[in-house]
């Protein structure tokens, strides 16, 4: 990796402009507002499914959810790692060029404010988490267990980006430290194995927690040729901004 934070092209970056900070602060709002109306949902209808049965199944579905954005988180940034341009309209520089500026500058992450962090995994939960809310009404077991599943397993992601900020800071707060230390959340030590050459593993950035599996049956390894074959047609070719490219 031989590039430098002053590598950066500024030419196509779009954050911390005013238009940006407006996409983050509304999109954090509507998230808020609409996990709270599920939140509600889930709680009003506690007794849809049989006494007894939300004891366990409510707690399985939060920790499902949060697995799962463990999962998303990682399969996500393996694809805004490897594939796709940065120079592609909208998604490039929304979502790719933070993945690939972060292997320039890992600590750029920890310069910016709590809007700038969050605010694109909000966006793009907001089809899934409005969709959920407006088309799965709970009406019993089922759709209860999958409310709660979805607004954890979205609660998660929109967590990810603030995990994944304070893993990279020189000097966090001693409360996140001790929380790290439980492995609840993303670890410094764990992630430090991502910026670590050849760049190809622990994509996850959640918890981390499914990091040694995905390691070990080289899942993502596996899907990168095939996807960059579907994907590159449409998301460009990708360009060796962050260095991550062997
Ligand atoms: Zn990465
Ligand atoms: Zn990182």
């Amino acid at each position: 990796m031989s590039a430098t934070p002053n590598d950066i092209p500024h030419d196509y970056d779009m954050s911390g402009s005013l238009w940006m900070r407006l996409v983050d602060a509304s999109s954090m709002s509507v998230f808020f507002f609409f996990e709270y109306l599920l939140a509600r949902d889930v709680y009003l209808h506690l007794d849809a499914a049989p006494s007894g049965l939300a004891t366990w199944l409510l707690p399985l579905a939060l920790v499902l959810g949060y697995i799962t954005a463990d999962f998303v988180s990682g399969f996500v940034h393996f694809l805004a790692d490897n594939i796709g341009s940065t120079r592609t309209p909208f998604f490039g520089p929304v979502f790719i060029r933070p993945f690939r500026e972060h292997h320039i500058d890992p600590l750029a992450i920890t310069r910016h404010d709590f809007l700038e962090v969050n605010g694109a995994n909000c966006l793009i939960s907001l089809p899934v988490l409005i969709g959920t809310w407006y088309f799965v009404p709970i009406h019993g077991t089922g759709s209860l267990f999958f409310a709660a599943y979805i607004g954890l397993f979205l609660f998660g992601i929109f967590l990810t980006n603030q995990f994944h900020s304070w893993a990279h800071h020189p000097n966090p707060p001693g409360w996140i430290r001790r929380i790290q230390r439980t492995g609840l959340i993303l670890g410094p030590e764990h992630h430090a194995r991502h910026h670590t050459p050849p760049f190809n593993t622990y994509y996850c950035i959640t918890s981390g927690w499914l990091n040694p599996l995905l390691a070990r049956t080289r899942l993502f390894e596996r899907l990168k040729e095939p996807l960059r074959r579907v994907l590159e047609p449409i998301a460009g070719k990708a360009d060796e901004v962050g260095g991550v490219q062997e």
